[in-house]
């Protein structure tokens, strides 16, 4: 069975080809363009996506070494998103399908970063997390905490209420002058940085849901007070400010997770999403093993942000249900786990 996996639904063009579940190529186009207005334009967005289709499907194919003919079913990611953006890839995989006469499957973006983990590099590759496990999955629009008990079969426990955490650092981080993504300008520098240098704002949601404006409000707010005194605060202390706020919002994200470990008794804890690049947040998740007796999952780098491996295995697993799509579904943006 060969899948071709197509990620287009916020800044990157992504292609995966995989065969029997096993990933053969990878090949994604960032888009730099944003860069200059410290977030993602969405009409640019969809332009560069038009341009990076055609060739990133190609380069998949080749890098795998496959024809398209040999092709079993094109998986593609159908939302949430950028609805402009979205729609390159959809339309792209519609037509593709159709013309090559083979399925259509739609994959939920959402559910695509949590099925990261079932990547399989190699055939004896199984570092997959045993059902039901818990997933922390936090991206530049999502935060949740989701219970996974089957790869079609994921339960919400609780997210956030406003901001996303992704979001919470680029903003911060844009604030701060630092350029945009700001979650891997952060990450490297809060490791030069003192954790505990300056406290910030810290919500009290109940549940398992979490909300981080407030604490971007605050680090405004701090920042706005500070640089009265001081116009080059932040070039000065940009270190400490930095692992102060990734030391807050780790802290924020792992205190819900062990209250949801707590309630569902289950062990087996992944994280996923963007910011499960983050240096901090895989360091809390070691020390969480170590100190709660977590068995943790830890995607590699290349799987946490977007990309089209994710959307492809998560095809994989609905091909082999034979759960197809049909031509007439649209793509959707509105966040959703269906
Ligand atoms: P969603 O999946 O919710 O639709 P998205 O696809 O834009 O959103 P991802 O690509 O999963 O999100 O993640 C992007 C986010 O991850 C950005 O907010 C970025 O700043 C953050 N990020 C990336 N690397 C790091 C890092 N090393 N530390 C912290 N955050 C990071
Ligand atoms: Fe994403």
């Amino acid at each position: 069975v060969y899948i071709l996996g197509i990620e287009s639904s916020c800044d990157d063009t992504s292609a995966a080809v995989l065969r029997n579940g096993v990933l053969l190529s990878n090949v994604t186009a960032s888009q730099e363009v944003h860069k200059a207005y410290g977030g993602v334009v969405p009409e640019l967005a969809s332009r560069a996506h038009q341009q990076n289709v055609v060739p990133v499907v190609d380069q998949a194919l080749k890098r795998a070494g496959i024809e398209k003919e040999q092709l079993s079913a094109i998986a593609f990611t159908r939302g949430p998103g950028l609805m402009g953006s979205l729609l390159v890839g959809v339309s792209f995989a519609k037509g593709m399908a159709r013309s090559l006469g083979i399925p259509l499957i739609d994959v939920n973006h959402l559910q695509g970063h949590v099925m990261a983990h079932f990547i399989k590099e190699s055939d004896d590759d199984h570092s997959a997390p045993p059902l039901p496990f818990i997933c922390l999955l936090v991206s530049g629009g999502n935060s949740q905490i989701v219970k996974v008990n089957a790869y079609n079969d994921m339960q919400v426990l609780g997210q956030t209420i406003d901001d996303a955490a992704g979001e919470a650092i680029d903003k911060c981080s844009k604030v701060m002058g630092l350029g945009y993504p700001g979650g891997p300008i952060i990450d490297r520098l809060a490791r030069q940085g003192n954790p505990h240098a300056y406290k910030f704002a810290e919500p009290h949601i109940p549940g398992l849901n979490y909300s981080f404006s407030g604490l971007k409000t605050s680090f405004l707010y701090s920042l706005r007070e500070w640089i009265k005194d001081d116009p080059d605060f932040i070039e000065h202390h940009k270190e400490d400010l930095a692992a102060s706020l990734e030391y807050t919002i780790v802290d924020i994200l792992m205190k819900k997770l062990r209250l949801a470990v707590k309630q569902t008794n289950i062990k087996h804890v992944a994280v996923a999403g963007g910011v499960s690049a983050n240096n901090g947040l895989r360091n809390a998740f070691h020390e969480h093993a170590e100190k709660y007796g977590w068995t943790i999952y830890i995607p590699k780098f290349s799987y946490t942000t977007d990309n089209a491996a994710m959307i492809g295995i998560t095809g994989y697993y609905k091909y082999l249900d034979n759960d197809y799509c049909s031509i007439d579904k649209p793509a959707f943006s509105k966040v959703t786990f269906q």
